[in-house]
């Protein structure tokens, strides 16, 4: 077919090959239910996790491994983890934010612990009581123990696009703390945009810091969708090379410093977007769209944030 005279293909048409897999990693179960109004029992997590199994998830965040007594929904971590299933292939995560969570972690069965540093002073007083500088002294006792414990351990830095109290976080000081979790030997640094404040653009920056200043372990990124960006910054994540997202089922989730905000950016809009860009995620659309259906009217009762679960996946002919 000939293009009509007069018209031609822009000169800069991209170049470069869409990525044939990007990883999601479900955080529904935890960062999703942690942060939502609705307390909901063990039996109905084990069939939320179950749910996203057989949608296709094959790495997920279970359970945080925090003090009860501050984060009630995740009080039944150990007996969450006591209920998944072992046969299918997937890899369950372990928060922890101290050596006493890590233990609980791995006592509980977990395959990965995950880490939380902080980006920001204001930030880490008022999640960990802990400056930036003392969570990465923090992760490398742990990364001992975990080392010794034969479990892969993995580091958030959390507050990384911005901070509630202190506002500007400058890409450098992240990027020093990914060399510092990067040297403490951690297989996978994630940079979580906590409160939902970033642009593609100040993905581009902070994801090329950390990529120069910590090149060994794999990239993961973690958005909330606050104020409508995360989409866009999943985007920006994956053309700048990064292939391993956090999402949860339905959106669900939310913010402790911003109480009417939506949570984390949705599993199903994330995969639609890379789907129809031509990039695998192994996880099946139309089961993603019912798992979110049914948190927001059997499992959670009160709507969801997604776009893709009240649209549906893109229309398949008829005729
Ligand atoms: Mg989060």
């Amino acid at each position: 077919m000939t293009a009509p005279s007069g018209f031609s293909a822009p000169a800069d048409a991209p170049a470069s090959a869409a990525p044939p897999f990007v990883e999601i990693v479900e955080v529904g179960p935890r960062d999703g239910l942690q942060n939502d109004p609705t307390l909901i029992d063990t039996g109905v997590k084990l069939e939320f996790i179950a749910r996203l199994i057989d949608a296709g998830v094959r790495r997920l965040e279970a359970a945080s491994f925090v003090n009860p007594k501050l984060v009630p929904a995740m009080a039944d971590g150990d007996a969450v983890m006591a209920g998944v299933p072992r046969d299918r292939g997937v890899t369950y995560i372990g928060l922890a934010l101290n050596e006493r969570g890590l233990r609980r972690a791995i006592d509980a069965g977990c395959d990965e612990v995950n880490f939380v540093m902080v980006a920001s002073e204001g930030f880490g007083k008022a999640n960990q009581n802990a400056t930036p500088e003392e969570t990465a002294d923090l992760l490398e006792r742990i990364a001992v123990l975990a080392h010794d414990a034969n479990i892969p351990l993995s580091a958030t830095i959390s507050v990384a696009f911005g901070d509630p109290f202190d506002g500007e976080v400058d890409p450098a000081r992240v990027a020093a703390l990914a060399r510092r979790a990067a040297a403490a030997g951690v297989m996978e640094i994630a940079l979580g945009d906590t409160i939902g404040v970033a642009s593609p653009w100040d993905v581009r920056a902070t994801v090329a810091a950390v990529q120069a200043a910590a090149p060994g372990p794999r990239l993961r990124l973690h958005f909330h969708n606050t104020r409508n960006t995360a989409l866009a910054n999943v985007y920006a994540a994956v053309e700048a090379g990064v292939r391993v997202i956090d999402a949860s089922a339905g959106g669900i989730g939310g913010c402790p410093f911003a109480p009417r905000a939506t949570g984390n950016v949705a599993t199903e809009d994330v995969v639609y977007m890379l789907q129809r860009g031509g990039i695998g995620t192994g996880i099946d659309l139309e089961r993603m769209i019912e798992t979110a259906r049914w948190l927001e009217t059997v499992a959670l009762r009160h709507p969801i944030a997604s776009m893709v679960a009240r649209a549906g996946g893109f229309p398949s002919s008829r005729r």
